[in-house]
């Protein structure tokens, strides 16, 4: 088996796996190290960002501000330590980013543009039109270039952790042209693999978030954490998914009911305020899980629109005025007639609440390290956990640089720690049966199951029993019917046997990623019987901080669902409290 040999592997090219390798590279020029990724570098999800990223700069905001905006917003889950770390970092790594040549919007006066953002009530969201990511990504991938240490692996796709005593010693991937299994031998390892919104069938996400880097975590004994806390956002398109930026609220759209009405007022987000005047703290700008929730009660009322993909609100951008649309928010008005055939210009555009982003993921510490010495992870694909039962939009894109570098500082610091590289015997053996179990999968005949047909069951018992309102019927069918689908999976046929880029194999792999995830997501869920932030049980409509002021860890086994257990929040200046989104304007 071919095999590549590096100090630190970096399993993900998005946002945190290019901020963690040019952090490395830069700490020492030495270093060698393997930038693996299943797709090319700029075609990861973080390209798909529009909105922005948050880092207080004004002069009216403060790092305060942030982190009570962040925690309260989190449903205080998040853990304030981490919290504190990741605002005092954010603004030097969006500076850092313009001097590699982001090119951020700007004021009239030259200075650093920021919009509002739902949930900040200052504001402290720096962009780049509707463009963030692309630009962000963009940026990062440039600069990775300058630096001839960090060697790329593009469209290779891994599958197993190797270890030896306790210890992460690499990784095994498929190079995707060939078929050809290569080893990756690594002191440390970083994931920064994603999120896995395609558990779900109505999603923002693109294909490829199918949770790979928690999985191959999860399965190498890290316990995923709290994985039940998934976020809707409340404008994608009903015809795709496709996200309407909250930048389109942030520069003061508004959503309406099928009478016309400002409904949000009637959720807690009120007073309505004048149209056209940058509101913070209220209305369109209330917190993602609050707005979409709001969506579903005036569902039930009969109150939204009936489009052929099911009911919408609509997002009235009108009263902005075309030059202002064309400025800041060009990708949305391209999109909605793209996909919808409206024009944000004339007339208003439907809009339904749509998976988006997973709170939980991989369990680290502050510093971005795993339980198993030497695996870090970085990310949306982590749980630091800075989000907490809630993210608030713009803190994600700052994230994958804060713990991206974070991450990679860890590893030096592990490495310099005396951290030996593997024996060849241990890492051997492990490739192997990673490769036999590969070739067991696709020389497999007889299976009676297809991957489409599983995706298709997995995605609708969690479209059914584990969206914005949860019951513990639906929780408990989802775990029945999750675990079953987990035991087919053991019986799925391939159709394509070949090597050449096969993507029927491909599909498989992310599918078995998928199962674990959506097995994870659904068991946390069921056994928090309380509601906090994105998780809301109709059952137990209130939060209960005496009992699950706690995170969920969710840990695997492949013979069973997984074992739930938990750990303290970490709390160190902001006791829990009412999240108040209700007046104040600005
Ligand atoms: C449409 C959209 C808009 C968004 N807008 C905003 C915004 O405005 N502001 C904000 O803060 N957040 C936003 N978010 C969220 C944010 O963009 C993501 O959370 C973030 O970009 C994730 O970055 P990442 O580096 O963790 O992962 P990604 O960018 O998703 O990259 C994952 C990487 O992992 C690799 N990978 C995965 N599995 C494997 C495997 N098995 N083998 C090898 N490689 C693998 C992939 O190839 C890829 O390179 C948005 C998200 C979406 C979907």
């Amino acid at each position: 088996m071919e095999t590549t040999r590096a100090d630190v592997a970096i399993i993900g090219a998005g946002g945190a796996g290019l901020r963690a390798a040019i952090a490395l590279a830069q700490a020492d020029p030495k270093l060698k190290i393997a930038l693996v990724s299943k797709v090319y570098p700029m075609r990861s999800h973080t390209c798909a960002a529009e909105g922005g990223a948050a880092g207080v700069i004004k002069a009216d905001d403060s790092l305060e501000h942030h982190f009570d905006d962040t925690v309260g917003g989190g449903d205080w889950l998040s853990d304030q330590d981490a919290v504190d770390y990741f605002i005092g970092e954010a603004p030097k790594e969006l500076i850092q980013l313009e001097r590699w040549g982001c090119p951020w919007s700007r004021e009239a006066n030259g200075s650093v543009a920021v919009r509002p953002f739902g949930g900040m009530k200052k504001q402290r969201t720096w962009f780049a039109a509707d463009k963030s990511g692309f630009h962000i990504l963009h940026t990062l991938f440039q600069t990775s270039l300058q630096f001839p240490s960090i060697e790329r692996f593009d469209e290779f796709y891994a599958t197993e952790l190797l270890r030896e005593d306790g210890r992460v010693a690499g990784f095994t991937a498929i190079e995707m042209r060939s078929g050809q299994m290569r080893r990756f031998d690594a002191r440390a390892v970083i994931i920064c693999g994603g999120g896995a919104g395609r558990i779900f069938p109505f999603t923002t996400n693109g294909a490829i978030k199918t949770g790979d880097g928690m999985a191959l975590a999860y399965r190498a004994g890290v316990p995923l954490k709290d994985m039940e806390f998934v976020q809707y956002h409340p404008t994608g398109l009903p015809s795709t998914g496709t996200l309407l930026t909250e930048a389109c609220r942030g520069e003061g759209g508004v959503l309406v009911n099928r009478h016309g009405r400002r409904f949000l007022q009637d959720y807690g987000m009120g007073p309505e305020t004048p149209l056209g005047r940058p509101v913070l703290k209220t209305m369109e700008l209330g917190p993602r899980d609050r707005v979409s929730q709001a969506f579903w009660q005036e569902q039930q009322k009969g109150n939204m629109i009936p489009t052929q993909w099911g009911d919408a609100m609509l997002l009235d951008m009108r009263h902005l005025g075309e030059a202002k649309i064309n400025e800041r928010l060009p990708l949305v008005r391209d999109m909605s007639i793209s996909y919808m055939g409206v024009d944000p210009v004339t007339d208003p555009v439907p809009v339904r609440p749509v998976v988006h982003y997973m709170m939980g993921g991989i369990h680290t510490d502050l510093k971005a390290a795993t339980p198993l010495p030497g695996l870090f992870a970085a990310g949306e694909c982590a749980c630091v956990s800075i989000n907490g039962a809630n993210r608030l939009g713009s803190n994600s894109l700052t994230e994958l640089l804060v713990f991206g570098r974070r991450a990679a500082l860890s590893a030096m610091e592990y490495l310099q720690s005396g951290a030996r590289a593997a024996s060849e015997s241990a890492l051997a053996t492990g490739a192997d049966a990673a490769r036999g179990r590969l070739r067991e999968l696709l020389q497999r005949t007889g299976g009676k199951e297809t991957v489409a047909g599983l995706r298709r069951e997995m995605m609708h018992t969690m479209e059914a029993n584990a969206g914005i309102y949860r019951t513990h019927e639906g929780l408990a069918e989802a775990c029945v019917k999750l675990a079953d689908l987990r035991r087919r999976y053991r019986a799925i046929e391939l159709h394509d046997k070949t090597n050449v880029y096969n993507t029927d194999l491909l599909q498989a792999l992310e599918l078995g990623s998928m199962l674990d995830c959506a097995e994870a997501v659904a068991q946390c869920a069921l056994a928090r019987k309380e509601s906090r932030g994105a998780h809301q049980r109709l059952d137990f409509a209130a939060r209960d901080d005496r009992n699950f002021l706690r995170h969920s860890l969710a840990v695997f086994d492949p013979g069973a669902s997984p074992r739930i257990e938990y750990l303290d929040v970490v709390i160190t200046k902001s006791q829990p409290g009412v999240r108040d989104y209700s007046g104040g304007h600005e």
